[in-house]
């Protein structure tokens, strides 16, 4: 996903059921052609899972656990100034890129 959002990053939710909301991002998925990723974010977009009984769960019953939204579906929200903001790319001297807020222009990492 080149400079997108990472794992860590704290994203507002844009659209669906989670519309409004913010969370930390704690996975981001990327689909089989390598683009257009989804990511897991914390607390967010929760999906219950029936298990059935194993070893390991004699019991079964049901997981909760977070279900992927669309990386279009939400923004980062800058650590720096708080905004909801894209992120822009910033060259540096040795070829490495860092992010920077398109709002604040302060580098996020
Ligand atoms: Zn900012």
């Amino acid at each position: 996903m080149g400079l997108g959002i990472k794992k860590g990053d704290t994203v507002a939710v844009l659209a669906g059921k989670e519309k409004g909301k913010k969370g930390r991002i704690i996975s981001v998925l990327t689909d089989k052609a390598g683009k257009g990723g989804k990511v897991l974010v914390e607390k967010l977009n929760i999906i219950k899972r029936h298990t059935k009984p194993s070893k390991t769960h004699e019991q079964g019953g049901i997981i909760e656990k977070e279900g992927p939204i669309h990386a279009s579906n939400v923004m980062l929200v800058c650590p720096k100034c708080g905004a909801r903001t894209k992120i822009a790319a910033h060259m540096q001297a040795d070829g490495g890129k860092l992010r920077v807020c398109k709002k604040c222009k302060e580098v996020i990492d």
